[in-house]
């Protein structure tokens, strides 16, 4: 199948063979917020008892087109049918009736009601909650039996992990007699194996001839489970392909309007001497519970250390201790010497002082001050450098924007406004003004943290670039991404973090997804060895 990306020419999957009407028809729709074109007069053919992927870039439209799909939105004008008939979706409720589930982004749960409570919570009419409950229970039963849905329906919300909470929506939806469910970025907030498993029961209602549409950018996930994949770009339809006949090349294409490449090139790593040390280093929070327990690892220059595991357990401290933002125990040297874990020289600036550069995890709270412009934040905690210097009281603003104008062109930043506050960005290209500033101060050693969280493919492939081009310029570079493919595909070395441990070291070039993912579940051996850099 080709498209032609300049054009944006439609091609639309078959059609479902005999006279079986699609799922979903959309015609037409599209929908504005204020002078945004969300979704420009898109048309889709969703087939019955099928696994459907949307996939686009961050702000592309696949939310808004679902949420009106789910009536959560009105669209301004178009048409949709479901499974042939025209029908008008004003709200949730009516979504419902017509046979449409939808699990969100950020779920919807009541945290401190059962599972069973929630499950029938606004589906079951009168007073006659301890019937309801009883039939619910023995439901859920059935459902947990027949899709591998298990979750203890007596259990608080709030006591369930992440993934058992995305069963509970599924379960919700289910109850209602969904017959279309819809899934919003489902995987973003699950491990490997809390994903393998949701496929699973996702493949199981497809079995049962019930349709799945799954809104994902993850392209992995869309070769593996889906029949179809609809590609959205800036509020536009750009196609529908059969996923047998098509690629994670194409797709990505298709996404981002040029060719891009999924895995930049990279070379074997030239380790040289040792640049980051860090010997036992352990941190307590507030409440005084230790999220550190005792890591040890080096790195070396020219060499990038991937830290892979589920969010929360503890790469956030570790990054927080080497970036100065958090006191910790053991030894840190960088470059042979010690840094200051708990004194006064224990801050941010000290840290770039050292060497240290810093992309942190959360750009909006740490990496940028959002009101500010893109310029005042390019200087924003090396303001105090030489060249920014007007005179001995005042910086050069000038200089400043020069610098920023310079930068904006180097790592594409658009828009391209050295005067726009912070704010006015999209993510990922507030993301690109926090690592121009950090990699463009030429450091000894880069921490950097979920580089490309919230950020688009095209620009994930210019900051791996960037990420491998300071590695080859001899630096050491610590990278922490929950992000599975990132670490496999730019790390030289991964070092698996479990409640606050190193659980092992693997290379990327030998080891696995299953593999790491049973040590990011806490399973192998818990090596409170130290990493060496390879020698
Ligand atoms: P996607 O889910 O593909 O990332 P969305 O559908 O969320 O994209 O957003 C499409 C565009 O519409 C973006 O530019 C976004 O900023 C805008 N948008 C979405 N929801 C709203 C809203 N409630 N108000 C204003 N703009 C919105
Ligand atoms: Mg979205």
């Amino acid at each position: 199948m080709s498209v032609d990306t300049e054009t944006g020419r439609r091609a639309t999957a078959a059609p479902p063979s005999g006279d079986v009407p699609p799922a979903i028809e959309l015609r037409g729709i599209s929908k504005a917020f204020g002078s945004v074109q969300a979704n420009k007069d898109i048309d889709i053919l969703v087939a019955r008892g099928t696994i459907h992927g949307i996939i686009g870039e961050n702000g592309a439209g696949k939310s808004t087109l679902m949420s009106i799909l789910y009536g959560f939105y009105k669209a301004d004008k178009g048409e949709i049918f479901i499974g042939g008939k025209l029908t008008t979706i004003p709200d949730s409720q009516s979504a419902i009736r017509a046979g449409i589930g939808m699990v969100f982004q950020h779920f919807k749960l009541v945290q401190n009601f059962t599972v069973l409570e929630n499950v029938i919570l606004g589906a079951e009419e009168g007073r006659l909650l301890a019937p309801s409950l009883a039939k619910a229970r023995k439901v859920l039963a059935e459902l947990a039996a027949e899709y591998e849905l298990d979750v203890d329906p007596d259990a608080l919300v709030q006591d369930l992990s992440v993934g058992l909470q995305q069963r509970v929506e599924i379960l919700k939806a289910l109850y209602r007699h969904a017959d279309i469910l819809i899934l919003d970025e489902p995987t973003g907030v699950l491990t490997p194996d809390e994903a393998d498993h949701l496929f699973r029961i996702l493949q199981g209602l497809k079995d049962q001839g019930k349709t799945i549409v799954m809104i994902t950018h993850k392209l992995r996930e869309i070769m593996e489970i889906t029949d179809n994949v609809s590609v959205m770009r800036r509020g536009t339809m750009v196609a529908t392909v059969k996923t047998a006949e098509t690629s994670p090349e194409d797709l990505a294409e298709l996404m981002v309007g040029r060719k891009v490449l999924m895995h930049v090139p990279k070379g074997p790593a030239n380790p040289g001497k040792v640049v980051l040390e860090v010997e036992n280093l352990a941190v307590r929070d507030e409440h005084k519970v230790e999220r550190l327990r005792g890591i040890s690892l080096q790195i070396r220059a020219g060499e990038i250390l991937g830290i892979a595991g589920v969010a929360g357990n503890g790469q956030s401290e570790l990054l927080a201790v080497l970036g100065g933002f958090a006191n910790g125990t053991g030894k840190i040297r960088v470059n042979g010497v010690e840094l200051d874990l708990t004194g006064r020289h224990s801050d941010g600036q000290s840290r770039r002082a050292q060497g240290i550069a810093h992309v942190p995890e959360d750009r909006q709270s740490l990496g940028l001050i959002m009101d500010f412009t893109a310029w005042e934040n390019m200087a924003f905690g090396y303001h105090n450098a030489p060249e920014y210097q007007k005179n001995w009281l005042l910086m050069d603003n000038d200089a400043l924007r020069a610098d920023t104008d310079k930068k904006m062109a180097t790592y594409d930043i658009r828009p391209p406004i050295a005067t726009l506050a912070a704010k006015n960005f999209s993510g990922g290209n507030q993301q690109k003004i926090v690592v121009a500033r950090e990699m463009e101060r030429n450091p000894d050693l880069l921490l950097i943290g979920q580089p490309t969280r919230g950020v688009d493919i095209g620009a994930i492939e210019f900051i791996h670039k960037q990420i491998i081009a300071l590695r080859d310029a001899g630096k050491a570079i610590l990278l922490v991404s929950v992000e599975l493919d990132e670490i496999m595909s730019i790390a030289d070395r991964i070092a698996v973090m479990f409640d606050g441990r190193i659980m092992g070291e693997r290379d990327p070039a030998t080891t696995n997804e299953r593999e790491l993912g049973l040590l990011m579940a806490g399973m192998g051996e818990a090596s409170a060895a130290p990493t060496k850099g390879a020698a």
